[in-house]
């Protein structure tokens, strides 16, 4: 046995000793699978994709329901693989995503997805008859104007009831991902750190990356964790958790109320902990978000290679696996793929 997520997750998932598990030269293993479903969204968040001019996949290239099953269950039972996340674009605008919720829910997985929210109310209630154990919604915003400049959307209200709708569907924990921006949503803080509190949901702020589809990213518009925890000390005092696995620096309310987390993946990048890898619409695998490299199982699958040609193609994505990505140094390159198309 490698462990048992029950405790972590509230979960029975339980992971068998991998065949070919897949560690890469700085002896990280990888057991985390991201696959997006689709590149397209109903959002366009001003920090992600620009209003016009996303070249959209054609439909051909998108891996198909069977496809998708066939990798992951290879991950799972030959490598190890023990949590998988669906996630896009936006991932409830793939037709019948619960179908392929169903295959995957019949792996020994810890089974979520994340999700701009804006149709989870219609939605919930079949992913999780269909087996989706936990979500994460995106909200960077409480305030509906500022809402819609954001996501260049007028959906709040609609983001909100899906929040509410996936904690009345059993989805738990059910967690809020904002991206904060210096002075656009960076007043907001506090604001959001009270919302969580009060909803009972586990609010995660995460800093901006330089992935967004337009190139407008620069380093003054990254409001760092030492300020998001400063502002939200003042007026809640907090304690460090253990970080474990997951990219989030986890942090306890003293009074009680729940929890809070921060990604800090600019100012301190998780690197040397990561164990995922990543599965983009179209089939490609990447070792990092921020990877130069994709490494083509589509093409393995569709020309009718067998498990060991995709387990070589796997291991060849790994073991290319760089330590870290180099956001904060001169010789960092933006990969050539936005977060969007590649699955956040
Ligand atoms: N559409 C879904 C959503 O928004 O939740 C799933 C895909 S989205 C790419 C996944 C996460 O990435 C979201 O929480 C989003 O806010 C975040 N994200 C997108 N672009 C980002 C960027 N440049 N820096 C940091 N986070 C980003
Ligand atoms: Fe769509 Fe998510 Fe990107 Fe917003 S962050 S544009 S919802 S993929």
């Amino acid at each position: 046995m490698i462990g048992s997520l029950g405790s972590l997750m509230g979960a029975t998932t339980t992971t068998t000793e991998a065949a070919r598990p897949l560690v890469d030269s700085f002896g990280r293993v990888h057991r985390d699978l991201r696959i997006s479903v689709t590149d397209r969204c109903n959002f366009r968040c001003t920090y992600c994709m620009p209003v016009e001019g996303m070249t959209w996949l054609p439909r051909e290239e998108v891996l198909t329901f069977e496809e998708v099953e066939r990798i992951a269950r290879l991950l799972v039972e030959r490598h190890g693989v023990n949590s998988i996340r669906l996630t896009g674009g936006e991932p409830t605008v793939r037709a019948h995503l619960p179908v392929l919720v169903g295959k995957l829910a019949a792996l020994p997985v810890d089974l979520s997805l994340t999700t701009n929210g804006a149709t989870l109310a219609a939605v919930a209630p079949d992913l999780a008859a269909a087996g989706l154990r936990r979500v994460n919604v995106s909200l960077d915003s409480l305030r509906p104007e500022r809402f819609e400049e954001l996501t260049r959307r007028d959906e709040l209200s609609n983001v909100l009831a899906g929040i509410e709708a996936a904690v009345a569907a059993g989805l738990s924990p059910v967690k809020v991902n904002v991206v904060v921006l210096r002075e656009v949503n960076d007043d907001e803080i506090v604001d959001l750190a009270r919302y969580g509190r009060d909803r009972g949901v586990t609010i995660r702020f995460i800093e901006f990356m330089p992935l967004d589809g337009g190139g407008a990213w620069r380093p003054d518009q990254v409001v760092t964790q030492a300020e998001i925890l400063g502002r939200i000390e003042a007026a809640f005092p907090l304690e460090p958790l253990a970080r474990g696995h997951a990219p989030a620096e986890r942090f306890r309310y003293l009074d009680g109320a729940g929890e809070v987390g921060v990604i800090p993946s600019v100012t301190r990048p998780f690197c040397d902990q990561c164990d995922r890898i990543r599965l983009t619409a179209d089939g490609q695998l990447r070792s990092c978000l921020f990877s130069l490299d994709d490494h083509d199982l589509r093409t393995v699958v569709r020309s009718g290679g067998s498990d060991d040609d995709l387990s070589d193609a796997i291991e060849a994505c790994v073991g290319s696996k760089w330590a870290g990505h180099a956001i904060n140094q001169v010789q960092f390159v933006r990969p050539r793929r936005s977060m969007s198309q590649i699955g956040g």
